[in-house]
């Protein structure tokens, strides 16, 4: 995790937020809303601390954040995880990622199939783990991955198929037959498939179909997500695992040696936001769709080639056709040029995949539609 100067090499989140700062531009760059969730959850918050709720919670969660976990995957998916033994609060997706990828997998010998482009905690916690990573490249424009490229991938040495959908960098929603593919070469070769849905209430146009819905994964899949993405609190660091009792233990024995517990206060405001009603998932559905449509649009008048996304807070563009064949080098120099910032879809690439995705930027859209808009304008500088 060291740069080759044995420097700590910075995330491209770190790097892009403090050049929007130094810049005075419009951050596009690190996925993180400009507006508070709903005042419910907020209030919720404010009443537990006031209320008390400070001191250690336990290492599972909460029982009632665990139960309002259980609801929503009832409500939405059917699913009925057991509160007691199948659910796992963590302080955010990240933490639940590293402790599931800590618990599950030993060494060198152990594999990780990921879809590359990849959020960048993946590799980096493959590596903590001392296991193998092994990318199966999703391709430009759909970035869907090549099903025979999957199935070449996946092997009796593969411990865990870690899928993210919706997909942060891309947008992609999966399709049924990449997901069923993947539960079969799970049972195939006895993987497990852990799932990261942090986006799971940001579609367009499609359903969000869970990984653990599917015939046959439920008792092979660890399903993650994260409040942040949902209530607009990226901050509070607020996750869950959910999935087999005997998975999650794993994850919980990791887990109680990185925090030992989540934060408390947040936890009974998360249960709130978990129990509200359907216009408030509509509403935070329709309000993403309509900021990836300004932003999708001034992408396109800008003169880049747009993926347009079919969930979560991104959208992938090609710089190429303005000239551009490394984003790197764009994105260094669009806070100049346009009052800008995005990140090259290279942070999130091995090296060796690193050429397909060259010219590939990242543009978030989780901001004001009017900070969209300003955006698209200054952006046209570039036609
Ligand atoms: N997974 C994905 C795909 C993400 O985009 C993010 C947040 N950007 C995370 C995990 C981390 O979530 P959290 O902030 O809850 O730790
Ligand atoms: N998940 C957000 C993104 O992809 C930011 C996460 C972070 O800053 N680590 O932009």
């Amino acid at each position: 995790l060291l740069a080759p100067d044995g420097t700590i090499a910075q995330t491209i989140f770190a790097e892009m937020s403090a050049l929007a700062a130094r810049t005075d531009a419009i951050n596009l760059g690190q996925g993180f809303p400009d507006t508070d969730g709903p005042e419910e959850v907020l209030e919720a918050a404010r009443a537990a601390i006031s209320g008390g709720v400070n001191q250690y919670p336990p290492g599972r969660g909460f029982a009632d954040l665990r139960l309002a976990i259980t609801e929503h995957q009832q409500r939405f998916y059917g699913l009925k995880p057991d509160p007691e033994t199948e659910v796992l609060v963590t302080a955010g997706a990240t933490e639940a990622l590293a402790s599931v990828l800590l618990g599950l997998v030993d060494g060198p010998q152990d594999e990780v199939v990921v879809f590359e482009p990849y959020y960048d905690s993946y590799a980096a916690c493959v590596a903590l783990a001392g296991a193998t990573l092994r990318t199966v490249p999703l391709v430009w424009p759909s970035f869907q991955p090549d099903l025979d490229a999957l199935r070449s991938a996946v092997s009796d040495r593969t411990r865990l198929i870690l899928v993210n959908n919706p997909h942060n960098p891309t947008g992609a929603v999966f399709s049924a037959d990449v997901l069923t593919e993947i539960v079969r070469l799970a049972h195939q070769h006895d993987a497990v498939i852990v799932t990261d849905e942090v986006y799971e209430h940001l579609t367009f146009d499609v359903p969000h179909v869970p990984v653990a819905t599917l015939p046959g994964a439920a008792e092979r899949t660890l399903t993650i997500s994260s409040a942040g993405k949902t209530f607009n609190t990226t901050g509070w660091k607020v996750g869950w695992v959910t999935g087999p009792a005997a998975l999650v233990d794993a994850v919980l024995a990791v887990k109680q040696f990185l925090t030992y517990s989540g934060s408390a206060p947040f936890q009974p405001a998360i249960a709130t936001g978990l129990r509200l009603g359907d216009d408030f998932y509509h509403g935070i559905r329709a309000a993403m769709q309509h900021q990836r449509d300004i932003l999708v649009d001034g992408l396109r008048t800008a003169g880049f080639a747009v993926s347009v996304p079919q969930g979560s807070y991104f959208t992938v563009a090609d710089a190429a056709p303005l000239g551009f064949d490394d984003a790197t080098v764009f994105c260094r120099e669009l806070p100049h040029l346009a009052g800008v910032v995005a990140v090259p879809v290279t942070a999130f690439t091995t090296e060796a995949n690193r050429s397909q995705y060259a010219s590939l930027v990242r543009f978030a859209a989780c901001k004001k539609p009017e900070l969209l808009g300003e955006a698209a304008k200054r952006l046209a500088v570039l036609a």
